[in-house]
C-alpha cells in the first residue's frame, strides 16, 4: 500500500475505535498503541508519517533494536510482553513510556531494586489474568487489588497507573466480555488508576465498550 491507501486504511480503524468509545461517552478517550512485533522499522515509520506515535513490543530485544533504529523519531515505546528478570536492565536502558505487564510481586521487587540503583522511575500497569487461564501471566482477580496496593507501598520507584489484561482466549463473546468486565471492575476500585489497557485486533470494540481506554492493536494496524 502507498501512504494514501494506508491512511485510508488506518482511518477505518480509527473510525471503529471512535464508534465504540462514543457508545460509552463522548468524554471517553481511547489511546491506540500500535503493536509492531510482527513489523519492521520501515512499517513503523510509515505509521508514524500518518500520525501514530505510540508503539508496543513484547520482546525486550526487539524493542531495543527498533527503538535504536528509530531514535530520531519522537516515538513513545510501550513494553507489553512478559518481562524476565534477566532482561530488566535492557528494558530500563530504553526508558519505556509504559510497562504493561507487571505480573508478580517478585518482579516488582526486582524492578524496584534496579530502578533505585539507577535513580529512575517506571510507569507500569498491573497485569490481570482475568479469565484465569493457565497459559497467561498476571495476577488472579481476587488478589489483584491487594497486590496493587502492596506494590504501591513497597516499590516507590514504580508508578502504578492502572491495569492490563488480555481478553479470554475463546470464540465465545460472552466469556470475552466477562473477562473485560472483571478487569474493569478491579480498575475502578484502584486508587488513582487512570489506564485500563485491554483490547487487541480481534476484540478491541468490545473491550472499549467494557471501559478500556487503551487498546493494543497489532495485526489490524499493520495490515498483517
Ligand atoms: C501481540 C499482542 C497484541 C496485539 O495483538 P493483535 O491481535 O495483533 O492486535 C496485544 N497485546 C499483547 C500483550 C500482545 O502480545
Amino acid at each position: 500500500m502507498d501512504n494514501v491507501e494506508y491512511k485510508i486504511y488506518i482511518d477505518d480503524v480509527i473510525r471503529r475505535v471512535e464508534k465504540a468509545r462514543l457508545k460509552v461517552s463522548e468524554y471517553h478517550i481511547v489511546k491506540i498503541v500500535a503493536v509492531s512485533k510482527y513489523s519492521t522499522a520501515q512499517d513503523i515509520e510509515k505509521l508514524y508519517q500518518i500520525g501514530q506515535r505510540a508503539f508496543g513490543e513484547n520482546k525486550v530485544q526487539d524493542l531495543k533494536t527498533k527503538a535504536v533504529e528509530l531514535e530520531e523519531l519522537p516515538l513513545e515505546w510501550h513494553f507489553i510482553g512478559n518481562l524476565q528478570k534477566n532482561k530488566i536492565n535492557n528494558l530500563l536502558d530504553i526508558n519505556p513510556t509504559l510497562f504493561h505487564a507487571l505480573d508478580s510481586l517478585e518482579l516488582a521487587h526486582e524492578l524496584q531494586k534496579k530502578l533505585e540503583t539507577r535513580d529512575m522511575t517506571l510507569d507500569a500497569l498491573l497485569q490481570i489474568n482475568s479469565a484465569k487461564e493457565e497459559s497467561k501471566h498476571g495476577f488472579m482477580p481476587e488478589i489483584a487489588k491487594e497486590a496493587y496496593e502492596e506494590i504501591k507501598k513497597e516499590c516507590p520507584n514504580i508508578n502504578l497507573k492502572g491495569v492490563m489484561s488480555i481478553g479470554a482466549h475463546t470464540e465465545d463473546k460472552d466469556i470475552i466480555k466477562k473477562s473485560f468486565e472483571t478487569t474493569y471492575e478491579i480498575y475502578k476500585q484502584l486508587d488513582g488508576a487512570t489506564i485500563c489497557s485491554m483490547g487487541m485486533s480481534g476484540d478491541f470494540e468490545l473491550a472499549i465498550e467494557c471501559g478500556s481506554n487503551m487498546v493494543r492493536l497489532g495485526s489490524i494496524m499493520f495490515n498483517k
